[in-house]
């Protein structure tokens, strides 16, 4: 069976995701995403009502034109969890393709909620839930799809396997090996080695964090590091405000938690706080029940009934992690909130800032804003939701591949993996292909 692999996009930047694989007659995609940093470097771009080609062109979407060089037809879209990374280019992309999109329960619903909100082209793909450990037959030609549970960032992420006649091919995007996650199961260590023993033709690797050594600390280690962090200010009695990454069920999660240790109320306030959440909540994930408000004016009145009830009594959970000027947080630091900030007030980033100048000049003014109204910040209370060297030492060992191809990464990204590839006898050009966006290698 002839089998090829598309570097569509993601193969030179961290950012819009896609990968097809044709196995035979029938090709699986696997994420369609989003480069955001492209998209908010333009002031008030609404990518809703955009053409996919000027998206392409922004470098914003994956440009998949390539797909008509592929013979076969798509069977299957399948995302790997819900960052818009690997699903924000659906709505644009995935019409061209008459296939299902495959993924997990809480991916599925990020996926509709972004197709609903989506208002230059139709959808009307079938949209199919799939639980990890799970399997589904693809073509008749004897190939099969498989998920296997991975730990991430954000729930439900899963590695899709695709089977073939002429072995497993693995899109490992994206992950960290996790054996105390807050919610959900440890990831499947197991099942990789099985896979392995039974001969992996080719393993598709998340470079993100490539180029750092050690291991990724599970994410029950930032839950200790955000109690003993909130623990640390229970006697204040000003205010405390939180922020994270909204879509990371888990850590929002323990800050709920541990703000009722403390003695405060948390309140989940901003768009994105409520969306997230509020899926999660629906969907019967393991979350606690808590007040969340999404849209601005009532959060404003919520701010107002904070600060007549008393501030010391609650904990705003809000959005605004990396400075983004319109978020929550940047607007109570530059004091257009009803929330007054007093000198000593407690702010909590349990996040890192994204290595990206954008980011990190926002974040500095934030912070520089509310230094400016006495605030003390407390930061980097975070891990990353990316195997650093060693987890990528433990896959190989695990899987043993025919071939690799690192992705999720530039160029330098891709550096410290090429390394450690070749330290283990892959061979450039042989069976190790670092490859950019738009090629297509020829594996059998
Ligand atoms: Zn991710």
């Amino acid at each position: 069976m002839d089998i090829e692999i598309a570097t569509i996009g993601g193969y030179e930047e961290v950012g819009r995701q896609m990968t097809a694989v044709r196995a035979g007659d029938d090709i699986v995609i696997f994420d369609m995403g989003l480069n955001l940093s492209k998209v908010l470097i333009h002031d008030n771009i609404q990518t809703e009502g955009m053409h996919s080609l000027d998206l392409i062109d922004m470098g914003a979407i994956p440009d998949d034109r390539i797909m008509s060089d592929l013979d076969g037809d798509v069977a299957a879209i399948v995302p790997t969890h819900g960052h818009l990374d690997h699903i924000g280019a659906i709505s644009k992309l995935a019409h061209r393709y008459d296939a299902p999109v495959v993924g997990t329960p809480f991916t599925i619903e990020l996926v509709k909620d972004q197709v609903d909100d989506e208002q230059k082209f139709g959808f009307d793909n079938d949209l199919v839930k799939m639980s990890a450990g799970a399997t589904m037959p693809i073509g008749d030609e004897g190939c099969e799809l498989e998920f296997v549970n991975v730990t991430h960032s954000i729930i439900q992420a899963i590695n899709p396997v695709l089977h073939t006649p002429e072995g497993a091919i693995i899109y490992g995007l994206d992950k960290r090996m996790d054996h105390t996650p807050v919610i959900g199961d440890p990831i499947d260590m197991d099942r990789f080695r099985e896979i392995g023993r039974e001969g992996v033709l080719c393993y598709i690797e998340d470079c993100t964090n490539a180029n750092k050594k050690g291991r990724t600390p599970s994410e029950n280690v930032a839950r200790e590091h955000l109690r003993d962090t909130l623990y640390s200010m229970e006697d204040y009695d000003g205010g405390i405000v939180a922020t994270t990454f909204a879509s990371h069920i888990a850590r929002v999660k323990s800050m709920i938690e541990f703000s009722r240790d403390i003695g405060r109320t948390p309140i989940l306030l901003g768009r994105s706080m409520e969306k997230y959440s509020g899926t999660a909540k629906r969907m019967g994930v393991d979350f606690p029940d808590v007040e969340m408000v999404g849209y601005r004016r009532s959060i404003d009145q919520t701010l107002e009934r904070i600060m007549n009830e008393g501030k010391e009594n609650f904990l705003p959970v809000v959005t605004g992690h990396q400075g983004e000027p319109r978020a929550l947080l940047t607007r109570m630091a530059r004091g257009e909130t009803p929330y007054d900030l007093d000198a000593g007030d407690k702010v909590v980033f349990s996040a890192r800032v994204i290595p990206e100048p954008t980011n990190e000049g926002q974040r500095y003014q934030a912070e520089k804003l509310l230094g400016m109204q006495g605030a003390r910040v407390y930061d980097d209370i975070h891990v990353s939701g990316h195997l650093c060297r060693e987890g990528h030492y433990t896959m190989l060992d695990a899987l043993q591949p025919e071939h690799l191809i690192p992705a999720h990464q530039n160029m330098s990204g891709f550096s410290g993996y090429v390394d450690l590839a070749s330290d283990r006898g892959y061979k450039l050009g042989r069976d190790l292909h670092v490859t950019n966006n738009g090629n297509i290698i020829d594996l059998v």
